[in-house]
Parts: C-alpha cells; sequence; structure tokens
C-alpha cells in the first residue's frame, strides 16, 4: 500500500528497509516476494534515489541512465518482471574525443580488440591476456595490485592504451589508478562484455512499473519520510524511528549513504568503537556535476553518438576529470524515439566528475555564478560537434555535487557512495548490529544500476537467513 503518512504505517513490520534507491527496493521487493511484511521509507516524494528524472517543458531528463552493462536485463528479469528485462536496449556508439584519439566504439571487447590492434599497434595476444586478466580477476587477490600496477605488466609505458581502456570507468564511478584492480577489472568486464545498454521508456517508466511492481508484492511504500535512527536492544535492531514513531522491526536493510548509516542513522556512539573508525576513514566516490540541454521541439541536431566522452587534457588523468572549469564532459544524447518511443523530444545531458569542496562554501551568488560558467563551457565544447547547439535548446539546466547531496543524502554528493573499504565495511555490520543490512552504492563494485540492485538482492537474501535464524 502507498502510505500517505508516518500515521498509516502499522506498528511492526518484519523488515524495514530505509531508502528507495535501486538496492533499496530490489531488497524491499524481494523480501515482500518471500512473504515478509516490509516497509519501505524514502526521504523524498518519489522512489528511484539517484536513478530519477524530472520533468521541464516538453522534455524528460533522466539523471543517471547513461549506460549500464546488459547484465541488467539478467537482474531485472530475476528480481522484477520479464516486461522490464526486455526493455533493456543495446548502446553501439560510443565515443571517443580527445588529443590523443578519437573513434567510436560499441563498446563490446571483440570492438575494443580491434581497435586496440589497428589504432595503437597492440598485437591480439597482448589484449587478449589483458581481457581474459580482467575476467579471471581474482575477488581477494585483486584487492593487493592497484589498477596502476595491473596496466603498468600489461601494457608498460602505454599511457594512451590505459586511456582507452580505463577513461570512462573514472568518467562513470571516479575510479581511479589508486583502487583495487579487481574494481576496475569487474567493471569494465562487465561493461564490455555485452556492450553498454539502457533502458526503453526512460527512468519515469521504470519507476512507475517498479512502484506497481512493489505495492503488488504487498510492500508498503512510504515517501516524503526520512528515517531517523535505528533503536536497538542487546546489540539487535528492535525497530526504526520515522516521522515521530517508532516502528518495530525484526531487522533492517539501509540503501542511505553508508556513512550516514552506521554513523548517524545507528548512531557512532552506540557502535563498536573500532568499526565506528574504520567507517570514519572509509573513503567517498568523487561526485557528478550535470548540465541538461533540451532541444526546441521541431530542431533537429545531427547524430553525434549515444555516448560521447570529450576531453580536451592531453593524458588520461583522474584528478583532472574532476577539475573545475571542466576540460572532461561526457554527454548521453537521447535522440527522439530510441529511448522512449513515443517522445518526439531530443535530450542531451552532459556530466563531469566533480569535487564537492569546489561548490560546498559558495556563497548564493558565487554558486550561481559558478553553475552559468558551467554551462558555459559545456555549450563551448559541444559546439565542436554540433554547431549552433546553443541557439538549438529551449532549457539548459545545471545540477552540482550540492544538488546530489540535497536529494538523496549522499554524503559529499558521493555519486557511487563509497570505495571499496565500504564494501568491506557493509559486510562487517551485520554483526556489529544484528539485524541491520546495508545495500547499494558501497565499494564502487556494488554500485552502479546493476551493482545496486543486485546488492539489494544479496542483501535480502541476508535478512532472509536472519529471520529464519540460518544467518
Ligand atoms: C549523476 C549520476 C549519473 C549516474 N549515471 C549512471 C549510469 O549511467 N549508469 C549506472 O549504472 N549508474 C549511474 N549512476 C550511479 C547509480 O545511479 C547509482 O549507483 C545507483 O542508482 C545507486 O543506487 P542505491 O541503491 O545505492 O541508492 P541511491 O540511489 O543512493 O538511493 C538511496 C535512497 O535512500 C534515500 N535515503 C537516504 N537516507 C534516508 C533516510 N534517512 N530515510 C529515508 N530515505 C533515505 C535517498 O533519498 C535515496 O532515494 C549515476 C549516478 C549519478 C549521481
Amino acid at each position: 500500500m502507498l502510505l500517505s503518512g508516518a500515521a498509516d504505517a502499522k506498528e511492526r513490520y518484519d523488515v524495514v528497509v530505509i531508502g528507495a534507491g535501486l538496492g533499496g527496493m530490489t531488497a524491499a521487493k524481494r523480501l515482500a516476494d518471500a512473504g515478509r511484511s516490509v516497509l519501505l521509507v524514502e526521504s523524498s516524494s518519489r522512489i528511484g534515489g539517484y536513478a530519477t528524472w524530472f520533468k521541464r517543458k516538453s522534455h524528460i531528463f533522466d539523471v543517471a541512465l547513461h549506460a549500464f552493462p546488459a547484465g541488467m536485463a539478467k537482474t531485472l528479469r530475476k528480481y522484477w518482471s520479464r516486461d522490464l528485462a526486455e526493455r533493456v536496449i543495446p548502446l553501439p556508439r560510443i565515443r571517443f574525443e580527445n588529443p590523443e584519439f578519437a573513434f567510436t566504439t560499441t563498446f563490446e571487447t571483440n570492438d575494443f580488440q580491434r581497435i586496440l590492434r589497428e589504432k595503437f599497434g597492440i598485437p591480439d595476444a597482448q589484449s587478449e591476456a589483458f581481457f581474459q586478466a580482467c575476467r579471471a580477476m581474482d575477488y581477494y587477490e585483486g584487492t593487493k595490485e592497484t589498477t596502476r600496477e595491473f596496466f603498468e605488466r600489461h601494457f608498460p609505458g602505454r599511457l594512451d592504451v590505459m586511456r582507452v581502456l580505463l577513461e570512462t570507468v573514472t568518467y562513470a564511478t571516479g575510479a581511479n589508478l589508486d583502487d583495487p584492480a579487481m574494481v576496475y577489472a569487474i567493471v569494465f568486464s562487465n561493461f564490455a562484455q555485452k556492450g553498454t545498454c539502457s533502458f526503453r521508456g526512460g527512468t519515469d517508466f521504470l519507476l512507475a512499473a517498479m512502484q506497481k511492481l512493489l505495492l503488488a508484492s504487498g510492500a508498503d511504500i512510504l515517501l516524503r519520510t526520512k528515517a531517523e535512527r535505528m533503536e536497538t536492544a542487546d546489540g539487535r535492531v528492535t525497530g526504526v524511528v520515522l516521522g515521530g514513531r517508532t516502528i518495530a522491526a525484526k531487522a533492517a536493510v539501509s540503501n542511505a549513504n553508508l556513512k550516514a548509516t552506521c554513523l548517524d542513522l545507528a548512531r557512532a556512539d552506540a557502535l563498536d568503537a573500532a568499526f565506528a573508525a574504520e567507517v570514519r576513514d572509509v573513503p567517498l566516490s568523487v561526485s557528478v556535476s550535470q548540465v541538461y540541454m533540451g532541444v526546441r521541439p521541431g530542431e533537429t541536431i545531427p547524430e553525434v553518438a549515444d555516448i560521447l566522452f570529450s576531453s580536451r587534457e592531453e593524458t588520461y588523468s583522474a584528478p583532472a576529470l574532476c577539475a573545475f572549469p571542466p576540460r572532461s564532459i561526457s554527454y548521453s544524447f537521447y535522440y527522439p524515439r530510441h529511448l522512449r518511443p513515443d517522445s518526439a523530444g531530443t535530450e542531451i545531458v552532459a556530466s563531469m566528475c566533480a569535487n564537492y569542496d569546489d561548490w560546498a562554501t559558495l556563497s548564493d551568488a558565487e554558486y550561481a555564478a559558478q553553475k552559468a560558467r558551467m554551462v558555459e563551457c559545456v555549450l563551448q565544447d559541444l559546439e565542436r560537434y554540433i554547431p549552433g547547439i546553443a541557439d538549438k535548446l529551449d532549457h539548459v539546466e545545471a545540477a552540482t555535487p550540492r544538488t546530489l547531496e540535497r536529494y538523496t543524502g549522499h554524503w559529499r554528493g558521493a555519486s557511487f557512495g563509497t570505495k571499496f573499504p565500504g564494501y568491506l565495511a557493509a559486510e562487517k555490520l551485520p554483526a556489529v548490529v544484528r539485524g541491520l543490512y546495508h545495500c547499494g552504492s558501497q565499494g564502487i563494485l556494488m554500485s552502479g544500476w546493476l551493482g545496486s540492485a543486485n546488492c539489494g538482492a544479496i542483501a535480502a537474501g541476508k535478512v532472509e537467513a536472519f529471520l529464519d535464524g540460518t544467518a
């Protein structure tokens, strides 16, 4: 049931799920399907978390529907519905433009191999060894080698090759050369295995369908309500405080930012001190700024790519990707009828890795000026690919790390939640507070549409075992 306020919630549930991002929703759906009574509580006015959308004039803008691995179809089929799975569509035109190289790829392993051979002189045997190593990366062994060491082992001295294979992962996740090779290898393999994909119908269709399926599974959904804190007794979850009420629960799943979950919701002073210190030290991923552009109805633009990675940087540099004013921008092009078969509109979303600190302390006037400057940079850059673009738009709007933080509660607007140590901390959480599980936006691996949804399903399985007493 869609509840209209905290007062409508039952007194007790088997499980309260905090946060309706892809992870929280998938956990709630799995648990409700298994016959558990579930309350899904979300602080904002709609489900989705980062996977959200908004409408301006005739345009629908997708905030985080740029690309995900083909494996998302399997996840949607397994945990949601066949219809949603069948809406996963390929995005075959991924274009790179930077001072070192320019090409368009399907983003499949074979195509990368061709490009490495034809444009970079890398023999197939060498690239095959690299792709095999990515696929075979051992989960735990892989944490010992950094991404830098991994590339140096496979393509010594070839910074250009490293850029081909790594830069998109940095754009998307903020992962850099110091992150574990395993994280990079798994993310890259997931994407390159069968190419990048999107969702026909857009985020609005997906979320409407998910809400319907959640309600049909018997879950209660409570929007516009922030979970304030966990109630515990003898180190075990007994309930969740929200909207001035304590809702009793045998277990809780938090889809909120991992640090917020442990240090705010579970309260740092109530945690084991060593664990609290570990969580405090978990690094957050970088954030993102975006510029949303709507093409005026009746105007057309040339088909540039599905996604364009445009950079003016001479070489790969993760910190440079986040620099302001931006010199490295990824564009998603939403052409008419590709994503939304019924729409005649064209939208372009520019995304840039961003440092929270570049935005956090600006005054209102400075903030507005920097946003305008960012829009100007984007339009100047896009002009190189679509001459006269500024005159073809009827809507332009920008979002920053502050926007992300405000809407989702992610500390510092971290777009992929926590770096890898966050995954390790999340694994320990149920041993520290029994009955409390975390899902989504952990460790880069358990982030993104696919990782977060799968993380929700995994968390649901653990909660089931806990409730059954088999954990
Ligand atoms: C700009 C941007 C673009 C992206 N593009 C892509 C992409 O193209 N492909 C891809 O795979 N991934 C992309 N991502 C990442 C992806 O969207 C996220 O990793 C994923 O959606 C996160 O899901 P999650 O389950 O961690 O939940 P989140 O999306 O983090 O949602 C958590 C939810 O919990 C709620 N919440 C938090 N605290 C509380 C509380 N105390 N009480 C109640 N509710 C609470 C929040 O309001 C939020 O709705 C992008 C991210 C961003 C920011």
